[in-house]
């Protein structure tokens, strides 16, 4: 078995805000040797921090696009993929957890537990990362790291194993005890840089051993080796606990916990060891991936495939993120199964077509180093090959695709406007560079006004590629108010019948469609189906992929405000045609004629709108007004908890009530409340809401 895949951990590092994960990056990078000075991220210098290399991600201070970076650190490789932070990127979030192995989480010594860890928490779970601990900014007044291991427990549930304890705290925070060696651990020098291990200070022996006491209880719990060990009435050996640790990571049964100062220096490469002793590598995870030889019955799970990373077995490799820099197209891409190698080609099985890879590269932030293949575990940039987000490569003899990210349908859209005739073209080129990066973006021209517009996740996410259109692309434009995105839904089934007879002069026009809508259920996974089941040859085959066609074009744009109708199943029973008279153009009317003034009038069609799953967390003594202003927002509260005095409501609320919310909680706060949603689907609105809705709308909302 490969040493290098043995020693291979791809990570993720995950934050709530401003917790420090981006000073904490740069750091790992800078004693790892890939970067020779630091800067602040928001430093004076004007540099930022290595792993944001879009400018804009430096200006705003967040980080949006998963860069990878590649560091050495004692014989090992880390694989750092930067996960973006805001939750209007979950889709980026979810499509970066899917190609790590493990990840740090790191949490704020004072700010313990956030709303943005819980979301990130619950994804991590999903997808079975295991993680490391990091409580930061022990040098910050408040620091509490009791707190936050208390947090993490009741909150996170997780089993903590605390593997160090500080000394000192706030201001005085001078290092740590490492509970595993039993020593104590300073960082010397101007960064830190050179880690001095002693004697555990005297005054903290007797609380240290009882710390220890404590690991190795929680270790021996979880792993029964360990317990016959400490049974035995011997001192496991520092090898041991680490074994044991290890294990107990990597099928989540413990989360150890350290501790530091990213800012002041403290305690990262005592992380940096953690990551190489607790994390995974590629070979101590199973892949699963969708096998496409199989044909599956609609509904059913599809058909799965363990895939296995002998270098020789055929290439499985999934695109996981699309770029474009400097040198054109960049794809990173995560190797699942097999070898990777330069100039060789490989089939795209959601396309069907075959490309060839002409150049492999190792990404550290802007620089690539070529290399000529990758094996199974590996993570590599692509250059020049052209794919989407999410595609599969596999070499002959294999028909398999990565399981598909979950992608949230987009709440937002808002038209946009190239504000010189000129740039039009421009305009078109960005946003179908974004569509193929990011498959949460979409953008369409609508249909009535015949503006163009964009939909997503949220006003930040739009906002963000607005700003790249103007900076990176150089084009100025006009945007319109953000509208949210409703839809409409039939409640009855509709049996119709419509004939089209037309004779004016020349050739006449003849259609005739018998059928039923019926009404999809709630939780279905298509928007529309339609079923043939013309008997006796009435209607000519080749007429029904226009008659099929011609109900989903109708279903675009419904009438009660020219928003995309779901929800419907269109059965053909019967029908008739004109041996001269009748011709594809004669039922595309009928059937466009026979939806207006026949069916939909007659199906109850309702308007649905996007319900957000919200996480407010507040200092407890705005529970009661933020818990007032959700229910006059139509806000349903599902959970309220009090830990040390500050309040987490979770709530479902119709998206269109949260339209600046950022706002709203911020005066009902004084700006110490913090959010985040993420959607969760479509309800019906109440009629007062409807009537309202529709009184405004008058736009046609067709995307792509
Ligand atoms: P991110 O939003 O999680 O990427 O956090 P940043 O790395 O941007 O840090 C947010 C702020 O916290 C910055 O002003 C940092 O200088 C500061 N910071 C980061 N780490 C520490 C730390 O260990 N101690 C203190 N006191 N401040 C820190």
């Amino acid at each position: 078995m490969s040493t290098r895949l043995q020693r291979l951990r791809n990570i993720g590092i995950s934050a709530h805000i401003d917790s420090g994960k981006t000073t904490l990056t740069e750091r790992m990078l800078y004693y790892c040797g890939r970067i020779h000075a630091m800067h602040d991220v928001r430093g004076a210098d004007g540099h930022g921090a290595t792993m944001d290399s879009d400018p804009i991600e430096r200006k705003r201070g967040i980080t949006i696009q998963s860069a990878v970076t590649s560091v050495d650190w004692n014989g090992h490789t880390f694989q750092v993929i930067d996960t973006p932070g805001h939750v209007d990127f979950t889709v980026e979030v979810e499509r970066s957890l899917r190609v790590l192995d493990g990840a740090v989480l790191v949490l704020c010594s004072v700010g313990g537990v956030q709303s943005q860890s819980l979301t990130v928490d619950r994804q991590m779970r999903r997808y079975g990362v295991p993680r490391v601990a990091f409580i930061n900014k022990m040098d910050r007044i408040g620091a509490n790291p009791n707190r936050v291991i208390d947090q993490m427990r009741e909150r996170l549930n997780c089993n903590v194993a605390l593997l160090q304890l500080p000394i000192g705290l706030e201001d005085h925070f001078e290092g740590i005890v490492d509970l595993v060696t039993m020593q104590a651990v300073y960082f010397d020098g101007e960064f830190g840089q050179r880690v001095r291990r002693e004697c555990i200070p005297t005054n903290m022996l007797a609380e240290a051993e009882a710390a220890r006491g404590e690991l190795l209880e929680v270790l021996s719990l979880a792993d029964e080796e360990l317990l016959e060990v400490v049974l035995a009435g011997k001192p496991p050996t520092v090898d041991q606990v680490r074994a044991s640790i290890r294990q107990s990571t990597i099928a989540h049964r413990v989360t150890p916990v350290l501790m530091g100062t990213a800012f002041k220096n403290k305690g990262v490469q005592e992380l940096l060891d953690a990551v190489a002793y607790y994390l995974p590598s590629p070979l101590d995870r199973q892949v699963w991936a969708i096998d496409l030889s199989k044909r599956v019955e609609a509904g059913a799970a599809p058909a799965k495939q363990l895939l296995t990373s002998d270098v020789n077995s055929p290439l499985v490799a999934m695109a996981f993120k699309t770029t474009v820099d400097r040198f054109g197209p960049l794809t990173f891409v995560r190797v699942y199964q097999g070898r990777i190698n330069r100039g060789e080609a490989y089939l795209n099985t959601r396309t069907g077509k075959r490309h060839r890879f002409p150049r492999l590269v190792r990404i550290h932030a802007n620089n690539h180093v070529d290399i000529d293949a990758a094996d199974a575990g590996d993570l590599l940039g692509v250059v020049g090959l052209d794919c989407a987000q999410g595609d599969t490569f596999v070499s002959a003899g294999c028909n398999v695709a990565m399981e598909n990210i979950l992608v949230a349908e987009p709440v937002m859209r808002l038209s946009i406007q190239a504000q010189r005739h000129e740039d039009s073209d421009k305009l078109a080129k960005a946003l179908e560079r974004f569509r193929r990066q990011d498959p949460t973006f979409h953008y369409g021209v609508n249909q009535e006004s015949g503006e163009m517009e964009i939909a997503g996740m949220g006003q930040l996410h739009l906002d963000v590629y607005i700003e790249r259109i103007r900076e990176e692309h150089e084009c100025a434009v006009y945007v319109g108010r953000p509208q949210v995105a409703y839809k409409e839904r039939p409640t009855r089934d509709v049996e119709f019948e419509y004939r089209l007879k037309k004779q004016t002069g020349g050739p006449g026009q003849f259609a005739h469609i018998v059928g039923r809508l019926e009404v999809l259920p709630e939780d279905s996974e298509v928007d529309f189906e339609f079923q043939d089941k013309v008997v006796g040859g009435q209607i000519d085959r080749a007429f029904l992929p226009t008659i099929r066609e011609s109900f989903q074009d109708a279903l675009s744009c419904g009438p009660l405000g020219q928003f995309p109708i779901v929800g419907v199943r269109i059965v053909l029973t019967d029908g008739e045609q004109h041996e001269k008279d009748s011709s594809e153009f004669a039922f595309r009317q009928c059937v466009q004629e026979a939806m207006r003034h026949v069916i939909l009038p007659r199906a109850g069609l309702e308007l649905l709108e996007p319900v957000m799953q919200l996480e407010v967390e507040v200092p407890s003594e705005y529970q009661g007004g933020v818990a007032g202003n959700l229910a006059r927002k139509r806000g349903v509260v599902k959970a309220s908890t009090v830990i040390d005095g500050n309040c987490r409501i979770e709530a479902e609320v119709p998206f269109a009530e949260l339209l600046d919310y950022a706002n709203e909680i911020r005066s009902l706060t004084q700006g110490k409340g913090t959010f985040t949603m993420t959607p969760n689907g479509y309800r019906a609105t109440p009629k007062r809401v409807q009537d309202d809705v529709l009184a405004h709308a008058g736009m046609n909302h067709q995307l792509a």
